[in-house]
């Protein structure tokens, strides 16, 4: 079942709008990581190699690859990608929406000082293939100790 609503570690929420700093006037990209379906405990950064980073972002297929690997031989499980939009809103463009796989993963899209997270939806068309789904800064209350 998918969630409503994730957890994002806030280590990892901090690093998320870093990285996306740190690439100015071009997009980051990389993976959401983390042992439960509704918490992102870490990143992979990945190498955009777009053609015009400035605008797109195509994450390095041997980093996709070798979460997919992990994942199938028990490890961490690959939530989702991140990607920033150096300039506009921290939402899917027309361009991630045709360019998105519809795998049920996690969106985490970072503008400005913001992330919001969006679900891929398996077989949605052009115009709602994404969701928003709502993020929580911090671990889930079960896990504080
Ligand atoms: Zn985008």
């Amino acid at each position: 079942m998918p969630c409503a609503a994730v957890y994002v570690d806030e280590l990892v929420y901090e690093q998320l709008l870093a990285v996306a700093h740190r690439s100015g006037g071009q997009e980051c990209c990389g993976l959401l990581l983390g042992r439960a379906p509704d918490r992102v405990e870490e990143i992979m950064i990945s190498r955009n190699i777009a053609e015009e980073p400035e605008r797109h972002f195509e994450i390095l297929p041997q980093d996709l690859i070798a979460a997919e690997k992990e994942m199938r031989r028990g490890g961490r499980l690959l939530l989702g990608y991140y990607h920033s939009h150096p300039v506009g809103e921290a939402v899917p463009s027309p361009t991630d929406a045709v360019l998105s796989a519809g795998d049920g993963r996690i969106w985490a899209i970072i503008a400005g000082a913001t992330v919001r997270l969006w679900r891929n939806e398996p077989g949605g068309t052009l115009h709602d293939m994404f969701t928003e789904i709502t993020c929580h800064v911090g671990v889930p209350a079960s896990d504080e100790t």
